[in-house]
């Protein structure tokens, strides 16, 4: 029988030694959302955790041992172990890159929120509440451990990871820390871009994005973090909007359909994007209205720019600019050919296309459901019984053209193509049929 997790909590009392559960494992655990992996702090140095560990024959990972964490393997999950940390140790051993404390007070005192700075002994179960946390917890409230803006230009990614929580969890973050916050706000213009798109991508992941959004903005921490979306608090819009370019865009964020786990991050960093072309075009249309005349394309570019700026993976990166491009394509579901030319453009992301719409209808004045619920059904059944013809295959090649002209290969073969691979998305072309093909192309090489 392999050594279990009660056994390697044995082993620390036996020895002497403190064993805590502490972050986000406990706070999961006593909000009852399951799935985080233990977090463990200890008085135990990293050599003596690796031999109490090895000494059950439990596997260990020591990547993290110069920074005072263990991985040990207990009950089917890796789990961290580290030492306590503190501004100072008496043990009087020197490790290069942390200092260690000497009590799980001090250790609790150095973590950033008190919803994070909460421990339960191990042995006992006691749970050991300094800062409130529990309370916090119950309130729904993110508090910074401390004086707020002492403890943001501490470590400015605090403030990134107190926006996270607030939209992970959908907690409030209390008046002095969003004050802590906005004071210190322009120090994460010292971080680095991947520690900041690690913590937008987190937050725009959460159950309530929008929560997280709306504070990025009440700090002013836009600039820093999403400049390109600057502009549009404040960015009014036409009598068929409710809020300006940011609210909708907060609202179409927390509105779409975030779909399946692989899903949600296009969706939700689709949303965001969606109008970021709105404030550059705003004008003044003939009827006193404000026109966005090709925001979508506007949009696009901008999307593009933003999300290589944040090393957003390449494929993440094309389909959330190709959706950007096609939101304001309209078909009407009735006519099915323009229903196969809105799922081509969409290129088979015709699902994330319609969340999208709908999401952005939704802080619309007006209500659009039902054409969605229309254009929805026709897409599928398009989807299902038009697969071939949506390929939009042109029935000859190259070579076939060459033959049947006896005109030597050039730039006419692809206006050929083109025109038949129209002609089969269009069902003008049954897929696969070379002699209606062929009479297409004589119309069109006779004409060149
Ligand atoms: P999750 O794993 O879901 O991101 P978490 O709270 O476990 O949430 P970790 O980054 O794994 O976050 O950190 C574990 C714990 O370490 C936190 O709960 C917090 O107590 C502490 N911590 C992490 N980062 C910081 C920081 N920058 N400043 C202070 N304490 C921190
Ligand atoms: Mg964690």
């Amino acid at each position: 029988m392999p050594a279990t997790r009660d056994d390697f909590v044995q082993a620390f009392a036996a020895s002497g030694h403190q064993l805590w559960l502490v972050g986000g494992a406990l706070r999961d655990r006593l909000l009852g959302h399951g799935g985080h992996d233990d977090d463990f702090a200890t008085d135990a140095l990293p050599d003596t955790v690796e031999e109490l560990a090895a000494a059950l024959g439990l596997p260990v990972i020591t990547v993290g041992k110069k920074f005072g964490t263990i991985g040990v393997h207990l009950d089917g999950q890796w789990s961290e172990v580290t030492t306590f940390r503190g501004d100072s140790y008496s043990g009087g051993t020197r490790w290069p890159d942390v200092t260690f404390g000497t009590s799980i007070e001090e250790d609790l005192a150095r973590r950033d929120f008190t919803i994070n700075a909460l421990a339960e002994n191990a042995v006992t179960g006691e749970v050991l509440d300094l800062f409130g946390g529990r309370e916090d917890l119950a309130a729904g409230v993110i508090r910074a451990v401390g004086a707020p803006a002492q403890r943001f230009r501490e470590d400015p990614l605090r403030i990134l990871r107190g926006l996270r929580f607030a939209s992970q969890l959908d907690f409030e973050i209390e008046t002095e820390t969003l004050a802590g916050m906005a004071a210190t706000v322009e120090l994460l213009a010292t971080l680095s871009q991947e520690r900041v798109t690690t913590e937008l991508d987190r937050m725009l992941q959460g159950r309530k994005p929008g929560r997280g959004l709306e504070q990025v903005r009440a700090i002013g921490a836009l600039p820093f973090t999403l400049p390109e979306l600057a502009p549009m608090p404040g960015c009014e819009q036409n009598s068929f909007h409710r809020f300006d370019v940011w609210g909708h865009t907060v609202a179409t964020v927390d509105a779409i359909d975030p779909g399946g786990p692989e899903d949600v991050r296009v969706r939700r960093w689709t949303a965001l994007l969606h109008d970021v072309g709105k404030p550059a075009v705003r004008h003044v249309k003939p009827n006193g209205e404000w026109g966005f005349y090709r925001h979508e394309t506007t949009g696009e570019t901008l999307a593009h720019e933003l999300l290589e700026r944040l090393r957003m993976a390449r494929k993440d990166s094309v389909l959330i600019c190709l959706l950007i491009r096609r939101h304001m394509d309209r078909p009407d579901p009735a006519d099915r050919r323009s229903v196969r030319r809105f799922i081509a453009k969409a290129k088979g992301n015709w699902e994330h296309l319609l969340a999208l719409k709908r999401a952005d209808n939704a802080s619309h004045t007006y209500d659009d459901d039902a054409y969605h619920d229309a254009l929805w059904a026709a897409c599928a059944e398009v989807a299902r019984d038009d697969a071939e013809a949506l390929l939009a295959e042109s029935p000859l090649s190259g070579d076939d053209l060459v033959a049947i002209f006896g005109r030597p290969p050039g730039p006419w073969i692809k206006l050929v193509k083109e025109r038949l691979s129209a002609a089969v998305l269009e069902g003008e072309l049954a897929p696969g049929d070379r002699g209606g093909a062929e009479r297409i192309a004589r119309t069109v090489v006779g004409r060149a």
